[in-house]
């Protein structure tokens, strides 16, 4: 009687997370081998726009796993038409394998979303479930929950205990495109993916006309920024007219400033080294305040911004002594922009308008009011920034 696993996901695109996981599940459940099975269509959710073929996520697969003992590809999800449903390929595989224990493997998200799937109950007859935690917080008490609720069904729920690299496909996609995304992918893989010309990997972003720049821009973001982007955007074109900036260069700021803002700190500290850049001991120790540096290299050169637009994404969240005019503008944007809400928003608005640098002032000002209120350290920049607009008012 063998042991087996079963694992199913977009693998969009396979990355080490997912051979790592897949290593500790065999590990940790002693499987004689793990079935690796990239879905067709996710019933799920669909894939995001521009996601490479199901042939081509198979052929990275399969290079991802290369001779791995104990790990398979198995395109039996692919070759079937239609949304691919979990329960048809663990019964498919119970009918091929009568006699042997089968274990579905699964994040945690689809550990929730569970006793929503197509019948849920049929792959329970068939196969004990396996977790594989990503180490978020709160994760392991709402596995629990979950388990206990599943056990009732009389579903079998192990969860693997193994450290597992923390990162996202979605996460993934976007260091490709930052081209930094060596670490966490087979070295096969990421050569294939920039052959094939897949997730954008090799294609140019340089000099990319405003239309083609906002789409690829806002693909990068969380969802929940679009609309800060898009204000600060439009609010930096504003005061470019108003203060006598280039217009083209505060909006391409403003679309720009915070392409690497969904990159976590860990993503913000792995873009630096592969970028090579060494980290001052406040930034070192704040990565969270990474992404006006990182936001700045990316803008130089992945998009082969003009020197104006990277210094204003350098210094757009702590300001800097001594500011140019379209820095002062992106500063000030992205704090009043439309969908800015909060106490002496309205303040900043009309200086932004009437007084730029008493706008830029106030904005230093209530940053480091909150930082000091909250306990936060401050940048040696905002406080410099600060010192020399006072010293300088007329
Ligand atoms: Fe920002
Ligand atoms: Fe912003």
């Amino acid at each position: 009687m063998a042991r087996i696993g079963i694992y199913g996901g977009a693998f969009n695109p396979p990355h080490l997370g997912h051979l790592r996981a897949a290593e500790a599940a065999r590990e940790a459940l002693a499987l004689d081998k793990v079935l690796l099975v990239p879905t067709g269509e996710s019933p799920h959710k669909p894939l995001p726009e521009g996601s490479p073929s199901g042939p081509d996520r198979l052929d990275l697969l399969r290079l991802a796993v290369g001779d791995l003992p104990g790990l398979e590809v198995s395109d039996m999800e692919l070759r079937r038409s239609g949304p691919s449903y979990s329960y048809e390929t663990v019964e498919a595989l119970r009918a091929e394998h009568p006699d042997d224990e089968l274990y579905f493997l699964m994040g945690t998200d689809m550990l929730l979303s569970f006793r929503t799937w197509r019948e849920p109950e049929r792959i329970l007859k068939c196969a004990a479930l396996a977790v594989v935690p990503r180490g978020q917080k709160g994760e392991k008490e709402a596995i629990a929950r979950e388990k206990a609720v599943l056990g009732s069904m009389g579903a079998r729920v192990t969860v693997i205990d193994a450290p597992v690299t923390a990162i996202s496909s979605t996460d993934l996609r976007r260091m490709l495109v930052f081209r930094c995304a060596g670490e966490f992918l087979p070295r096969d893989v990421e050569a294939e993916i920039e052959k094939r010309g897949l997730y954008g990997a090799g294609r140019s972003y340089r000099d990319l006309p405003m239309a083609e720049l906002e789409p690829v821009a806002l693909g990068l973001l969380n969802p929940n920024r679009v609309r800060h982007v898009l204000g600060c955007r439009d609010t930096a074109a504003g005061l470019a007219r108003r203060w006598g900036a280039d217009e083209t260069d505060a909006a391409r700021a403003g679309l720009l400033h915070d392409v690497t803002k969904a990159l976590d700190g860990p993503l913000q500290l792995t873009l630096c080294r592969a970028y090579g850049v060494d980290l001052d001991a406040f930034s070192a120790q704040n990565p969270k305040t990474l992404h006006a540096l990182t936001g700045s290299l990316v803008a130089e050169r992945i998009f082969g911004e003009d020197p104006a637009v990277v210094s204003a994404i350098r210094s757009h969240t702590t300001g800097k002594p001594n500011m140019n005019l379209l820095e002062k503008i992106l500063y000030v944007a992205d704090y009043m922009e439309p969908n800015r809400d909060f106490p002496g928003v309205e303040r900043l608005r009309e200086l932004a308008w009437s007084d730029l640098d008493g706008a830029l002032t106030l904005g230093l000002e209530m940053t480091l009011d909150v930082l000091r209120e909250q306990g936060r350290e401050i940048s040696p920049e905002s406080q410099e920034a600060l010192r020399y607009l006072l010293a300088h008012k007329e």
